[in-house]
């Protein structure tokens, strides 16, 4: 009995003796480089957005946060790496609505979205633009819907993996037309977008981000933008809703996450940056003229990314699981 409370009492005294420099550390955090991992091939639109952050974000911590693209499982693969990460606030996930629709595309996902990580919050909405090659004969939505009828067999759908929000977009988009084309998947938008641009796939929706110069180029064709109404940087691409998809809507949405157990003082000294670069006037001006809305302060909250995440896989899994498409 002695000898069992003199234990516990070394095993306190030593739990004590742990907690203190752990806590002096959080307090001091960061005092090393900063991993910000995105689950996309570099030069995509996730990755534009992350290192737009990741600019300001080092000039505020003093610290250098440095992007890592962890690709793969249309973004599972580096979610998972982040929950399973040291939570010491040195591997940091930015993700999109990815984190949610996993839920419903991923009968054995490796980790849980809502309970293997720490919320930072809520970051910039994005609207979705569909296309073609620039050599794809229909001009506009309605000649598109006739084509790809007419040439299911023939007509090739690009993604950035099982997972992304393009083959989300494209899933809403071939059940909202009826037709299921071939679709050939990617590690990130930027390696869709360069064979769409070599002529090697036919079709990709995706965000704003990376899309916007190449619309404004003219190396694609522009079906239209995914979003509620008409876009200040796109004002004469009409929604595909007003082109004849009633109730066609994809925007994406971002947030910023942390394994599970980082300590208070750390989530909140990333909020503090992450609200502070969202303020920053280079990092606004980039971000809008791509087509980005950065969301409202009171998203921008752990509390607020914790709810919005609830709320959109309360609202995907279903929408997925009906539509029987599951990604393993
Ligand atoms: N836009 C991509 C997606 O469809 C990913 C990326 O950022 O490359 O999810």
């Amino acid at each position: 009995m002695i000898r069992s409370l003199v234990r516990a009492g070394a095993l306190l005294a030593l739990a004590g003796s742990l907690a203190m420099p752990m806590a002096a550390q959080a307090q001091a955090y960061p005092t090393k480089p900063i991993s910000l991992v995105v689950p996309f091939a570099a030069g995509g639109p996730t990755d534009v957005v992350a290192r737009t952050l990741a600019a300001a974000m080092t000039r505020l911590l003093g610290q250098s946060v440095v992007v890592e693209n962890t690709t793969g499982a249309g973004g599972t693969i580096a979610a998972n790496r982040v929950a399973k990460a040291a939570p010491d606030g040195y591997t940091v996930l930015i993700h999109h609505n990815g984190m949610a629709t996993a839920v419903g595309l991923y009968r054995k996902l490796a980790y849980n979205p809502q309970e293997d990580f720490e919320f930072v919050g809520q970051v910039a909405d994005v609207p979705m633009t569909l296309l073609g090659r620039k050599t794809l004969p229909p001009n506009n939505l309605g000649e598109l819907i006739t084509y790809l009828r007419a040439n299911r067999d023939k007509v090739t759908l690009a993604n950035a993996g099982l997972g992304a929000v393009s083959h989300l977009c494209g899933m809403l988009f071939q059940k909202a037309i009826g037709v299921d084309l071939v679709t050939v998947p990617y590690k990130g938008t930027a390696p869709a977008m360069t064979d769409l641009l070599g002529g090697q796939v036919d079709v990709l929706c995706d965000q704003t981000t990376q899309t916007l110069p190449q619309i404004a180029a003219g190396t694609v064709k522009l079906y239209g933008v995914t979003a509620p109404s008409r876009i200040a940087s796109l004002p004469n691409a009409p929604t595909l809703a007003e082109s004849g998809l009633k109730d066609f809507q994809v925007v994406v949405w971002h947030g910023v996450y942390l394994p599970k157990g980082t300590p208070r003082p750390v989530i909140d000294r990333l909020n503090g940056a992450l609200q502070a670069a969202l303020k920053d006037p280079e990092v606004r001006r980039k971000l809008t003229e791509l087509g980005a809305e950065i969301v409202p302060t009171e998203k921008q909250t752990p509390e607020a990314l914790r709810g919005w995440l609830k709320a959109e896989i309360d609202r995907w899994t279903p929408i997925i699981r009906a539509a029987g498409a599951y990604a393993d």
